[in-house]
């Protein structure tokens, strides 16, 4: 017999070689594609159940070949696929990839880093520390937000890579719950945010249990401007109620850019209502900007951080708008201590010398998994490969875009700005224009606009997500129905946004 039974069969390192070049290839191929005129649809056509189908039910108990598994990647796996990558992908908010983005994550799976503790691979914690930093004084946050604001000294800030920003808003609420409690171990907890801020600061509530006797989460969504951006007065009445009765306001989450519309809360006035409102023990201050904070790169779009010098933490997502692949959610805090004190246990076989002498950083205390990935690498790769003034070049454009696609709607019979465009965003708002005048006709509209978007997604053409706004000057109608058009792939280009343009405009309703 002479073979070993118990040994697998890996691929030889020629195998890896050639399979690999083909992996990348059908990447470049496929990218190629996605800008070609015969490019698939955006929007998958598949239906429930179709990849299902087309998958064996149980696992191969022999070796099949890596070429029949790239050939299923075409057969099965590309027809179940809404292409983010697409050009004239405009739904949502987009999800950026870039080649040194890809090559970067590649080569963090390549050399097989955990990086949970400094002593597991320094490299890991220290570029991470290194990248974060670089990232901050690039988008001109605080400087209390730099681990290292110069050379010579190391602050209690910094940053850390998260997978999402569901993640980084989670771990600053356990933080601001933990510092809260420090100062009143009997507080009952109550979180701020307008009611246009993302679903994962409610999450975030239920999953720290900051939540009423029902379960619900105990967050307290606040009124907002014409503007679509938190009203600081609002804000204040209700923690001053919500102090009267007993109840400990926690942290407060400001967005900075929203998802439904991309509407800026005024951070300023948010920490002047958190001063105002009177509470026995500092309210922790936090920025969700996902998608916004992409803009920051320019230091002329820079307006919505005034006041930021009083923010406790800071999300941003750098895989929204700023060219590195999914997965990568940027978290900043001035106070590691709270969030360290929220999320550290050590376990003796975590112990290490280094850790001990309090010497370094270990990430594992900054996030709720144990385990992570080498993540700063991908970003370190699209910083060096396109530096800031590429990064910068990219927003530039795509805000041009929008500027470009905003002149259009204000010209046209068919459609009107849904909300106002803040400078610094690349997503437009329409809405159909039409007799709204009672809750009937307003409806009808509604109907119009959904199969308007329903119609177009379907032709492959183009892919435009939706949201609904509260109709201020008509309490009584419903929802306004929006189309969202969302500017920001990474080959999105002036011909993409004008195609979409004469879709929207040309296409019966
Ligand atoms: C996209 C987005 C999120 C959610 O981001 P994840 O990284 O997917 O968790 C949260 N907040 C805002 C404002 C967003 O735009």
């Amino acid at each position: 017999m002479g073979t070993d039974a118990a040994t697998p069969g890996h691929m030889s390192p020629d195998e890896f070689r050639r399979q690999g070049h083909a992996t990348i290839d059908a990447i470049a191929d496929y990218w190629q594609a996605l800008q070609s005129p015969g490019a698939p649809p955006v929007l998958s056509r598949a239906r429930p159940g179709d990849v299902l189908a087309a998958l064996p039910a149980r696992a191969p108990e022999h070796p099949e070949p890596f070429d029949d598994v790239l050939a299923d990647i075409a057969r099965v796996v590309m027809p179940g696929l809404t292409h983010w990558q697409h050009p004239s992908f405009f739904a949502y908010f987009p999800s950026n990839g870039s080649g040194p983005a890809v090559l970067g994550d590649l080569l963090s799976t390549g050399l097989g880093i955990q990086g949970m503790l400094w002593a597991t691979s320094p490299a890991c914690t220290e570029l991470e520390t290194r990248v974060t930093d670089w990232m901050a004084h690039a988008l001109g946050l605080p400087r209390s937000f730099i681990a290292e604001p110069d050379a010579s000294s190391v602050s209690p800030g910094g940053g850390v890579i998260q997978g999402t920003a569901s993640e980084s808003t989670l771990v600053a609420m356990l933080a601001a719950r933990h510092r809260l409690r420090r100062s009143d171990t009997r507080a009952v907890p109550v979180v701020y945010c307008s009611h246009q801020a993302h679903s994962s600061v409610v999450k975030a509530a239920m999953i720290a249990g900051i939540t009423e006797e029902d379960g619900t989460a105990r967050v307290r969504q606040i009124a907002t401007l014409p503007d679509w951006s938190i009203d600081a007065g609002a804000l204040r009445e209700q923690m001053r109620r919500d102090l009267a009765s007993g109840l400990r306001p926690a942290m407060v989450c400001a967005t900075l850019g929203t998802t439904g519309v991309m509407a800026f809360d005024d951070l300023a006035a948010v920490a002047g209502a958190i001063e105002t409102a009177g509470s026995p023990h500092p309210v922790w201050l936090h920025a969700d900007a996902a998608m916004g904070g992409a803009a920051f790169i320019c230091p002329e779009l820079r307006g919505p951080l005034a006041g930021a010098d009083r923010l406790d933490s800071l999300c941003f997502n750098p895989h929204k708008w700023l060219l590195t692949s999914f997965d990568c959610g940027l978290f900043w805090t001035r106070d590691s201590e709270a969030l360290t004190g929220a999320l550290s246990v050590t376990p003796e076989y975590l112990r290490n010398a280094a850790s001990n002498a309090g010497a370094v950083t270990d990430y594992r205390d900054w996030q709720v998994p144990l385990g992570r990935r080498f993540r700063s690498l991908k970003l370190w790769c699209v910083l060096r490969h396109y530096g800031l003034e590429g990064l910068r070049t990219h927003v530039r454009n795509h805000l041009k875009l929008a500027e470009w696609l905003e002149s259009q709607v204000h010209a046209s019979d068919r459609f009107e700005l849904a909300a106002p465009r803040p400078a610094c965003s690349p997503l437009v708002c329409l809405r159909l224009r039409g007799d709204a005048s009672t809750p009937e006709l307003a409806g009808a509209l509604n109907g119009r606009a959904r199969s308007l978007l329903e119609g177009l997604n379907a032709s492959g053409s183009a892919y435009f997500s939706h949201t609904t706004l509260p109709d201020t000057e008509r309490p009584g109608n419903p929802p306004v129905y929006i189309i969202r058009v969302s500017i920001g792939g990474t080959f999105t280009a002036r011909p993409h946004v004008e195609q979409a343009w004469r879709l929207l405009c040309d296409t019966p309703v």
